[in-house]
Order: C-alpha cells, then structure tokens, then sequence
C-alpha cells in the first residue's frame, strides 16, 4: 500500500488501490502485428486531439503528487514514436515522490535513443519479441525489422537498462513451436522473459478461445526442456513467474484469459487522447482532455480521476461466455 491516504488515492468500490499508470503516448505503430492491428493500420487519431506532451506530463504529475500513483509505465501505440518522449521521461524523473519509469516498445529506434532514455530517468524497458525466426518476424509483424529488435535490446542492456524485460505473444500454428529456443535464448543474454496470453483486444476482432495457446499449454511446452520451480505469490504483478532450473534466471507467463489477476489490479490507464479507463476491458472512459482544455485545476482534475477509478468493475471475466471485446483495441487503449 503506498503511503497515499485511502481517501486520497485511485481507490475502487472492492478496496484495489491504484497506482500503476499505463500511459499511452501514441495510437500508431510502425509494425502490424496480426494479433493487434488489420495490414492497413488503423484510423489514426488526429493530432488536435492526442495530448500534447505538456498535458501528458501535468496528468503524470497530478497522478504522481495528489493520486498514490508510484509507477509510471509509457506504451502505445509504439511510444518511441512520439518525439516528446525523453522530456516527458525527464519530467516525470524530477517529481517528488519520484515514480518508476519504463517503457513497453516493439524495440524499433530503441538502439538509437537507449542511452537517452537513461539520462532523462527511465528506469526500465520491456521489448516485445515474439521470434527468433525473421522469415516469421515478418509474417507476424508484416515488417522486416527483426534485426532491429535484436539491436534495441543489446542497446538496452548496454544503456543500462537492464534486466531488460521480453514479452512474447504465442500463436497456435504461427510461433507456438517457439517457447523453449525463445526461454534458452533470454536466459544466455540475462533477459526476462514473459509470455502473455492472447487477449480479445485485436482491431479485427478475429481472437478465438479456442485457437489461443493458454499458460498451461506455454508451461506444458517449457518443462519438457527445463525445470520450473514456481515463485512465491504473485501479489499485484500479473506474471506468474518460475525459476528456471534452479535459476537464477526466471520466466514469467502473464494469464490474463485462464488466470485472470483483477482481484489485485492495481492499475489505472491513459489513453493518448486523455481519457481515463480503469481496466484494460472497460466499454466506458472517462474524459480528462476535456476537463484539461476547459480550464480545469490540479485538484478537480484528481477528483475526476478518482471518480473513474470508484467505478472499476471486479472483473475483466474475459473467459466468461458473456465478455464482450471494448470498442477501443489494444493500441489505442495502451498494452
Ligand atoms: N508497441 C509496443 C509493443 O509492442 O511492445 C507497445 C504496445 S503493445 C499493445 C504492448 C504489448 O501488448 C506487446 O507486448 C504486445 O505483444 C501485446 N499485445 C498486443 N496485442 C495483444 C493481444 N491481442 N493479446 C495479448 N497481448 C497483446
Ligand atoms: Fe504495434 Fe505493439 Fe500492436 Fe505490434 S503489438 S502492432 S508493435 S502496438
């Protein structure tokens, strides 16, 4: 619990206390991952009406001073894309308290800025990564910037911002092969790797239950070339995480669809254009850009967003037969 008052803090309606920012800097991408947008991209959003980086960062100082929130995470969209990043990096460095700062990026241009994401104060990055095959990267990705991966993530360990974390999404037919080569690969470059579970948040909406590999199936596929030794409790990290033939490397799966984490969310949102969800699979936002251009103060801006987050449901249920999908997908919302 962070030393925020209850009163003061996110706090929900099931007493989860929030305070974990997933910012969203952008909803474009330079990739097009078959299990997140169409070939075509997406109808971008309009410049007018994505923050500019100083309203970003006054809404990561009001998180930060007046609403409990200690870490603060930049994703997309592909946030390296966003030129305002390393001053909204540094900005959020000098507040007091000071938050965790990390990055989730495809790892495009990460060997271009690594070390200046580190002067400006970022603390960690994660890399998505879903093959080490780059006839397969480009099927996947439909671009063929494999070796650019590779690249950010060495820069990434040699700016110092190591251990550098790989997240690394399966699919049935296309990668699932993968899990094993992908573990041992991590392990001898002393990145983290995290498998995370396919979620209904794609813009062509062609997820299918029944075609997603699930933890087990993941787990299943390891321990047939490694010993797994479960961690102590996950807490509020949505990774389950297992030390890997008696470590000390580890390997994390992230179960939102089987083994679903909501009773210890512990997350808040922002999306490019400045609204508030209080779940990755909420149908409604709540809309900060205009309390911000209409004038608004510090204190009633943190009055809205504690206002959004009461609302938090207890859960996201997406194996439930009754889930329906959010209408924004995951780039557009922030993974
Ligand atoms: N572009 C950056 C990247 O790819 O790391 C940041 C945004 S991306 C939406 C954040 C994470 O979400 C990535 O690790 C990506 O693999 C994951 N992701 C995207 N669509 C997903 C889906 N439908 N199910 C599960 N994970 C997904
Ligand atoms: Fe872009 Fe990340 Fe979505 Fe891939 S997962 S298309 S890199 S936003």
């Amino acid at each position: 619990m962070s030393t925020q008052s209850l009163a003061g803090g996110l706090v929900d309606g099931f007493g989860r206390m929030a305070t974990d920012l997933r910012v969203s800097l952008t909803d474009r991408c330079n990739l097009r991952c078959t299990y997140c947008m169409p070939e075509e991209g997406l109808d971008w959003l309009a410049k007018p009406e994505l923050l500019t980086g100083e309203e970003i960062s006054r809404l990561v100082r009001i998180a930060v001073t007046r609403l409990g929130v200690t870490e603060v995470r930049f994703t997309g969209g592909e946030p390296l894309l966003r030129r305002e990043i390393l001053d909204i990096v540094s900005e959020a460095a000098a507040l007091d308290p000071r938050p965790t700062l990390s990055v989730t990026t495809n790892g495009i241009g990460l060997a271009r800025i690594a070390g200046a994401l580190v002067t400006a104060g970022l603390d960690r990055v994660n890399v998505s990564l879903d093959t080490l095959d780059p006839v397969r990267f480009k099927a996947m990705t439909r671009r063929d910037r494999h070796a650019d991966v590779l690249a950010g993530l060495a820069a990434a360990v040699d700016a110092g911002l190591g251990p550098v974390k790989v997240n690394t999404v399966l699919m049935r037919g296309v990668n699932d092969d993968e899990a094993p080569a992908l573990l041992a690969w991590c392990l001898e470059r002393g990145y983290e790797l995290r498998f995370i579970e396919q979620m209904p948040l794609d813009a062509q909406h062609g997820w299918d239950r029944a075609e997603m590999i699930t933890a087990g199936e993941i787990l299943e596929s390891l321990r047939a070339e490694f010993r797994l030794d479960a961690e102590d409790a996950r807490g509020s990290n949505p990774a389950e995480r297992w030390l890997v033939d008696g470590g000390p490397g580890t390997v994390g799966v992230i179960a939102s669809v089987t083994r679903p984490f909501c009773g210890a969310c512990d997350r808040t949102r922002l999306t490019a254009d400045g609204q508030i969800r209080n779940c990755l699979f909420a149908r409604e936002e709540s809309d900060l850009r205009s309390a911000l251009r209409g004038g608004a103060g510090d204190a009633e801006i943190a009055e809205r967003w504690r206002a959004a987050m009461r609302t938090k449901k207890a859960g996201a249920g997406i194996d439930a037969p009754t889930f329906l999908q959010p209408d924004r997908p995951m780039s557009a919302i922030g993974g």
